[in-house]
């Protein structure tokens, strides 16, 4: 069994009272690792470390930044099968997805804001007339606080990391206590890329009463970036507000996938497949309210219902795998019960809906792919984050409909349209209030576009120069020349 200690001032320690917690892994409910169990005190020594490292780290070129940073990226490439692995058995993604795109996207983050980071310029105003000359000068935040969730455990937590890093603050990573594993294995890596002691600091934990809050509580933490359930960041609000702290929030989402009766459907209905049941559904960016135009609706729930048995539910190490476990039994409960909900509410069940518990699968938090027809989105079923592998699919008569439904929800991180129709598409990216809009496509990205969700989904946004906005104070410095 493995044991995770802290990361802080460069040392891997156990908490001062030796207190832990177990990580369970949800192939099977067994413990995986032990947990160095973080509080204050902890949480004090690696802001104190974190303030040391700031002194160098900080006031390095952002070309020496990225030479460390690039390192890190090495070493994540370096040492990807063993951190995938781990990945998958930490919080249950399936292996092909830990080896193909967490891993390889968490070198990305790395390499993407290093190179960023040492590229990015400043404003200059000129005023001639008046003999004023005002530029503008950017400085590091500070001492940052990263907290994240568990379903994307490396390549979120890299995420905010990184460009932290990269414009030259120093981190106090509170990953989330179901999948701690990966991010103590990357500070292993960042020890061995030269990193100075104290500029990347792990301590793990809970949320509230633990690490998480006594971090977004610290008087000495300029920032705290946040990804996680929209009520976590209420709280952390409020826990931060006394010491007025910078805020950057990625949050929750319910967000709907629109298709039109003139896309093209063999693309819409696999991409509609995998926009709900990638990740066991446990993605943010789900398009877990599907909405299809009514004269294509009975072919499209056919379809969407046949390419769901393609979806082959296991262990997640087995590389023929598309879903699997869900990353905790009490999660699974939610899932199960927002199943029993949704049929309460009149939702038709046209395929899954059960755990599944064939054999060893028994063990863990498996649940099949799960598509109910003729919802409305009035049932809280559609209004409530369900993040799991579970669609709600529902007619509409026109695209005006559509915009309605897709803008009734307090959430607004994403949305897809699926159309030949160019004026269709840019009508609805135009009128759906959400972060991100997709045009027949999915979760494609761009690093520099800005990242982030309207309404109860965000606040704030990430992403090239978005980051450098959010890490970085800026400072005007305005010069008068000597009158002739
Ligand atoms: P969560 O909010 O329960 O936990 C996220 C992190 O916050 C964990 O590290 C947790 O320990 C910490 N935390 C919890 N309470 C806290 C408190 N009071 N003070 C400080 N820290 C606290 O979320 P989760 O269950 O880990 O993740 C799932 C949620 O994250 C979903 O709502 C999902 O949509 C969201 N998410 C959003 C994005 C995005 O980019 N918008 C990406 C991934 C996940």
């Amino acid at each position: 069994m493995r044991h995770v200690q802290h990361f802080i001032g460069g040392e891997f320690v156990d908490s001062a009272n030796g207190a832990t917690f177990e990580s369970i892994t949800p192939i099977d409910n067994t413990v995986l690792a032990t947990v160095s169990l973080g509080g204050p005190t902890e949480i004090d020594q690696a802001v104190a470390a974190a303030r040391d490292g700031f002194a160098v780290w900080g006031s390095l070129h952002p070309e020496e930044r990225a030479k460390i940073l690039h390192r890190v990226a090495d070493g994540i490439e370096e040492r990807l099968e063993e951190l995938a692995e781990w990945e998958t058995r930490d919080m249950g993604k399936t292996i092909t997805a830990s080896r193909s795109k967490d891993m390889p996207r968490s070198a990305t983050n790395f390499r993407f804001f290093a190179d960023h980071a040492a590229a990015v310029g400043t404003h200059a105003w000129d005023q001639p007339a008046k003999g004023i000359f005002s530029y503008e000068l950017r400085e590091p935040l500070g001492v940052i606080g990263s907290i994240s969730p568990w379903n994307f455990p490396l390549m979120l937590l890299t995420w905010k990391v990184a460009p932290a890093l990269a414009f030259g603050c120093t981190v106090i990573a509170k990953p989330a206590e179901q999948s701690p594993i990966t991010a103590g294995i990357l500070a292993e890596i960042c020890r061995d890329a030269g990193m100075p002691a104290g500029v990347f600091n792990v301590v793990n934990g809970f949320g509230p009463d633990s690490a998480g809050e006594a971090l977004t509580t610290h008087p000495d933490v300029d920032g705290i970036t946040f990804t996680g359930e929209s009520n976590t960041g209420r709280a952390i609000m409020a826990a931060a507000s006394p010491t007025l702290k910078k805020l950057s929030f990625e949050m929750g989402g319910k967000s709907a996938n629109i298709v039109m009766a003139d896309a093209d459907l063999d693309t819409a209905v696999s991409e509609s497949l995998r926009g709900i049941f990638t990740n066991q559904g446990e993605v943010c960016l789900a398009g877990s309210r599907l909405l299809v135009e009514r004269p294509i609706y009975e072919e499209f729930l056919a379809r969407l219902v046949d390419g769901a048995a393609e979806w082959t539910v296991g262990n997640p190490l087995d590389e023929t795998t598309r879903v699997g476990p869900l990353v905790s039994e009490e999660h699974l409960e939610k899932v199960l019960s927002y199943i029993d909900l949704a049929q309460d509410e009149g939702a038709k069940l046209m395929t899954g809906g059960h755990r599944i518990t064939d054999g060893d699968l028994a063990k863990g938090n498996y649940v099949a792919p799960t598509i109910f027809a003729d919802a409305h989105n009035s049932m809280q079923a559609c209004q409530d984050e369900i993040f799991g592998p579970v669609e709600m699919v529902m007619p509409f008569d026109d695209v005006d409909e559509a915009i309605d439904i897709a803008n009734q929800s307090r959430y607004g991180l994403a949305g897809m349209v699926w159309t030949s129709n160019l004026n269709t598409a840019h009508k609805v990216a135009r009128e759906v209030k959400t972060g991100t809009m997709w045009v027949n496509c999915f979760f494609v990205r761009d690093l520099r576009a800005p990242f982030g969700g309207y309404k109860d989904s965000g606040m704030g946004r990430e992403g090239g120069d978005y980051s450098y906005e959010f890490f970085t104070e800026s400072k005007a410095v305005v010069m008068k020349f000597p009158e002739d």
